[in-house]
């Protein structure tokens, strides 16, 4: 990616037709473009209030009426100088009044905007820090009032400062380590004289106590895939529609009419489950058709990428050869929950069993029996612990660095136990290891990020944003 300070423009609301729509332009020199672009009819736009006006082209015809809006820098998003057109939300009409801001701003260099680069400038600028900016694509992509929640928790810069704080204490433990190894004859008492150890001791359970509430909250951003695999009217349409509450896919007696997949998300307490009802998985040689021997393959392949697998079987029936088949099909190392559906048909009573091969739950989809055994089971296969914490929508890649922090003050630890003797060089490995575990955790607000590492995270947000 190609990141310039020429000044960029792009429609900053979803493509298709809307109420309103907005073209968004940050750099210097916006005025040009007001000039051109917006009949002022001589008068400058008062910063940061909506002023009612016709959208022009260079001889003077009318594109279409709207709101514009000057933000100067440094109070906008960007915190560059931003203006904001806001007209009719109509795909063309937006087009039109992009390309001739585009004409207008030719001489200050305008350009298109390149994917998240508002954002990223926001970053550059001071605007956001790296949490806040990826917070930002993750409260637009949230799928569930939970994950829309803790994004904004993020974008406010809860999560951003529990970090900082995490990194201030670590500082300030540096500090002292760091003073003490300038005078020698004093290490001996270090450790004792400024509770080093204790310290160190809060700080890793600080430390841990945020893994936590972003481990959680990663489970809110990447949500559970599961596979509904089956023979044909065990019942697997009439499941995935008790568990969303709506009629999202077609229940039918006859076997085989689920002929592709279906993903539907649902949420369990507000984690995204998306769920894909097979083609009813019949072998190849039983599939009647081309279409559904396409099916049939695609089914397999989301198969080998799910969280869990939940093989429905007929209680009444009994398990049959094609059952079978398909346990035989099952990738090993992914989770099988293994559903004996239609009890109501069979006698059985609703209950979770461990077995080896996979867990068994009894129910019955229609009736609505035994619904809540497979939530919970589903909550517990993820590792979700109810609380009341307040969750941050961690990445992976924010993960991935707390861990290796926590890592890093345990090394901490061991050089500062009690039992190892401190002399120099274990003093000089306990500054060491805090550095890192610092510099690790400095990486998730973006104080220490590579160039491309930055260049992936926003080549990944949408245009205009
Ligand atoms: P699929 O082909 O596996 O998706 O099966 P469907 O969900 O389309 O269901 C096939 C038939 O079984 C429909 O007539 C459902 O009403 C019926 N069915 C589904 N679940 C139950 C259940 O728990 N008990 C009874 N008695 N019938 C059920
Ligand atoms: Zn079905």
């Amino acid at each position: 990616m190609n990141f310039d300070s020429a000044p960029i423009a792009a429609i900053a609301t979803a493509p298709g037709r809307g109420g309103i729509g907005v073209v968004r332009i940050s750099g210097k020199n916006v005025a040009a473009i007001i000039d051109a672009v917006c009949a002022t009819k001589g008068k400058s736009l008062q910063p940061r209030h909506a002023t009612y006006l016709d959208f022009v082209h260079a001889d003077g015809s009318v594109i279409d009426q709207g709101l514009a809006i000057h933000f100067k820098a440094p109070h906008s998003y960007t915190g560059e100088d931003v203006l904001e057109l806001q007209g009719h939300g109509g795909p063309v009409v937006l087009q039109m009044l992009l390309a001739r801001c585009l004409e207008a701003g030719a001489g200050i260099g305008l350009r298109l905007a390149q994917p998240g680069e508002f954002t990223h400038r926001a970053f550059l600028n001071d605007k956001l820090d790296l949490a806040q900016a990826e917070a930002v694509a993750d409260l637009i992509e949230a799928s569930t009032e939970a994950a829309a929640r803790s994004a904004s928790q993020s974008l406010s810069g809860a999560f951003s400062h529990a970090v900082q704080d995490l990194v201030d204490k670590i500082t300030n433990l540096r500090m002292l380590v760091e003073a003490t190894l300038d005078f020698p004859e004093e290490e001996i008492d270090f450790l004792e004289q400024s509770d080093a150890r204790g310290q160190l001791t809060r700080i890793r359970a600080a430390l841990q106590q945020v893994f936590r509430q972003a481990a959680q909250g990663a489970l809110l951003r990447e949500g559970l895939n599961i596979v509904l695999a089956g023979q044909p009217n065990v019942g697997k349409s009439s499941l995935l529609n008790a568990l969303a509450g709506n009629d999202v896919a077609i229940v039918t007696p006859i076997a085989g009419t689920t002929r592709d997949k279906v993903i539907e998300t649902i949420q369990i307490e507000g984690i995204p489950i998306n769920i894909i009802d097979t083609a009813g998985i019949r072998t190849e040689a039983q599939a009647s058709d081309e279409v559904e021997r396409i099916g049939i393959e695609r089914t397999w392949a989301a198969v080998q990428k799910a969280d869990v697998i939940v093989h429905m079987l007929d209680a009444a029936r009994g398990p049959t050869r094609e059952d079978e088949e398909i346990t035989a099909r099952f990738p090993s190392g992914i989770p099988v929950i293994r559903i004996w559906n239609k009890i109501d048909l069979s006698g059985h009573k609703p209950s979770v069993d461990q077995l080896p091969d996979a867990t068994h739950i009894y129910l019955s989809a229609s009736e609505l029996a035994g619904m809540d055994l497979l939530r919970n089971e589903l909550l517990r296969l993820i590792g979700w612990q109810q609380t009341s914490e307040s969750l941050y929508l961690a990445r992976e890649r924010h993960l991935v660095a707390l861990k290796a922090a926590e890592e890093h003050l345990d090394i901490a630890a061991q050089h500062a136990a009690h039992d190892s003797e401190v002399s120099d060089p274990a003093l000089d490995l306990f500054a060491e290891e805090l550095r890192l575990a610092q510099d690790r955790l400095s990486s998730i607000t973006g104080e220490f990020t590579p160039d491309d590492l930055l260049g992936v995270i926003f080549s990944r947000f949408c245009i205009g944003k």
